[in-house]
């Protein structure tokens, strides 16, 4: 069977901090955040860092009040994924229904742990009382379905926890790996198998080798060389280098590309308005 397309945007591919920088807008300052059309009524968003922002924006243009449906998955609630959450634009609007996928926290919940964020005095709206429909999914290892999309998660290895998602379309896989360090046998295993024959890798390479293992040990994030490896080893057919450093320009995530290109060719690096199909 043919299956049509699909168009994953990248609307924030920055880790750890926005950063509005002129050396740093072609690749783009938003933290993360990644949505997909599926079909008209419905679509699928990864994380809500500070790029949801334009996305709800974006939409509300497109979809003008029609009944539409928002399927969030969480990666996990470190600030950068979850920042621009309040200010996404169809949690106003009454036809929205927002669909909420996380994992339980220190004991809470995703709605608790939302709803902490989403109130005075932190922000002026409770989320309890938006006029979007709010539902919530606690997300153990179960696997989800967005029309013809199949969704899977994978544990990761990062403070407090964090969440690998699979979304496959007939043929096509992308792996959205963020806030994953490297280094746990088992884990890193369980992530070849998970992301074999992907057509898109995203994988968090917040650090270059020397930063890493000098400085950052630990600290819950990986490299482009341990990007290039699992690639490798998985057999992806493109790997999206993501969750870029605040404090790295455009020139040196270029530079860092060129490097990972030698060894895995079909190396890009993640910005904003980039569209992964599958
Ligand atoms: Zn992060
Ligand atoms: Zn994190």
């Amino acid at each position: 069977m043919q299956h049509s397309n699909y168009q994953l945007t990248i609307w924030g591919a920055r880790g750890t901090a926005p950063t509005p920088n002129p050396a740093k807008m072609r690749y783009g300052g938003h933290t993360c955040c990644l949505s997909a059309a599926i079909g008209e009524e419905d679509y699928i968003i990864l994380d809500c860092g500070s790029g949801v922002r334009p996305f709800g924006q974006s939409i509300a243009k497109v979809r003008g009040g029609a009944p539409t449906r928002y399927h969030i998955f969480f990666s996990h609630y470190h600030l950068d994924h979850v920042e621009g959450f309040p200010y996404f634009q169809p949690l106003y609007d009454p036809n929205s229904t927002i669909i909420i996928h996380g994992f339980e926290s220190g004991g809470r919940s995703v709605r608790e742990i939302l709803e902490t964020l989403m109130a005075p005095p932190y922000f002026p709206v409770r989320l309890s009382e938006v006029p979007a429909q709010v539902e919530y999914v606690t997300v153990t290892n179960q696997s989800f379905q967005v029309r013809d999309v199949d969704i899977h998660c994978l544990p990761l290895v990062h403070p407090d926890g964090s969440l690998c998602w699979r979304l496959k379309h007939g043929n096509n896989s992308i792996i959205f790996a963020t806030d994953h360090e490297h280094g746990d046998a088992t884990t890193d295993a369980a992530l070849r198998e998970f992301s074999r024959g992907a057509k898109y890798l995203i994988f968090d390479t917040t650090y270059v080798e020397h930063e890493y293992e000098n400085l950052r040990r630990g600290w819950g994030h990986s490299t482009w060389y341990a990007a290039v490896q699992i690639a490798l080893a998985a057999q992806v057919e493109n790997l999206v280098l993501f969750h870029h450093h605040p404090d790295y320009t455009d020139d040196e995530l270029e530079a860092v590309c060129r490097i990972a290109q030698a060894e895995f060719p079909n190396t890009v690096i993640a910005a904003e308005g980039l569209k992964l199909s599958f």
